[in-house]
């Protein structure tokens, strides 16, 4: 049932661990748009052994951001290509303000944005959500070792693939980056406030309960 507009193009802000990539995922699965997941490439030209993987690993296994510069071209080629051009959602980019700034220069406005929703989870939430969540290395399905476990461990219950833990989701890394959202990415919200396009979703709820909202703040 396509419930949102073909024509969105949707910006799903919040910090890691807010639940953006498992909504994102869902609503891409149920409605025809692109899921433009900027972690997902950086880590498909990781696995590639890309010269810009062999660039982006060191940032992303410390925790920190890739560069904007490197960031901002990979954004723009994507959008342009074809199963794009109608609708989108950006996970996990713009995260700074260069980034969102340069979006908006690429789509003449931040009023081209249809959608900005920024996931409000509780820091102490978003902890053990990090440290429990595991991802499918073939389909990349994300689960959680308590909130959504699989029926047999380690294996994934869609598709058979073995589940792994993300390098930054190791206690290390994660402290870092909820202070690189802190300061780097939290002021994107006061940036889309100031440009009335920001709503608020409350994602400390179960993803079933999140997805309807989701569903009814898109439309
Ligand atoms: P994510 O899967 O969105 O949590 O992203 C994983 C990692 O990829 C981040 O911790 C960063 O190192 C890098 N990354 C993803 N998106 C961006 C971005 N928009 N700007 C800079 N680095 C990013």
């Amino acid at each position: 049932m396509a419930v949102v507009s073909l024509q969105a193009r949707c910006v799903f802000l919040g910090a890691p661990g807010a639940g953006k990539g498992t909504q994102a995922k869902r609503v891409a699965e149920a409605v025809r748009l692109a899921h433009i997941s900027t972690g997902d490439m950086l880590r498909e030209e990781v696995a590639a052994g890309s010269e810009l993987g062999r660039q982006a690993k060191s940032f992303m296994d410390g925790g920190k951001l890739v560069p904007d510069d490197v960031i901002i071209r990979m954004v723009q080629d994507r959008i342009r290509k074809p199963d794009a051009r109608a609708a989108w959602i950006l996970d996990g980019f713009p995260r700074t303000l260069p980034q969102a700034e340069a979006l908006d220069r690429s789509l003449s406005g931040a009023a081209a944005l249809t959608h900005v929703i920024y996931f409000a989870v509780p820091e102490a939430v978003l902890v053990g959500r990090l440290s429990g969540r595991r991802t499918c290395s073939k389909c990349g399905a994300i689960w959680h070792v308590e909130n959504q476990p699989t029926k047999k461990p380690g294996v994934c219950d869609r598709c058979g693939g073995e589940l792994l833990q993300r390098s930054d989701d190791r206690p290390e890394a994660i402290g870092k980056r909820l202070e690189v959202y802190r300061s780097q990415t939290s002021p994107l919200l006061a940036y889309y406030r100031d440009r009335k396009v920001l709503r608020e979703i409350d994602a400390n709820r179960s993803p079933d309960v999140v997805y309807k909202e989701l569903l009814k703040l898109m439309q």
